[in-house]
């Protein structure tokens, strides 16, 4: 049974937001969905619930 791989057709929907650095900004609605980042001016959530950024990868 074949697996369908093509979810976003190969359009990048989120990048690297350049406040949290995690590949979450929406390009489209220019928004973060982890730190909010274009909708509020504050972080959203809370510091001990984000992940540590990993720069060696390849996040966008
Ligand atoms: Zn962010």
């Amino acid at each position: 049974m074949p697996t369908k791989h093509a979810i976003h057709h190969g359009k990048r929907i989120h990048i690297r937001c350049r406040r949290c650095g995690r590949r979450a900004y929406h390009i489209r609605k220019k928004r973060c969905a982890a730190c909010g980042f274009g909708v509020s001016k504050r972080m959203k959530g809370y510091s001990w619930g984000r992940k540590t950024l990993n720069r060696s990868r390849r996040i966008d």
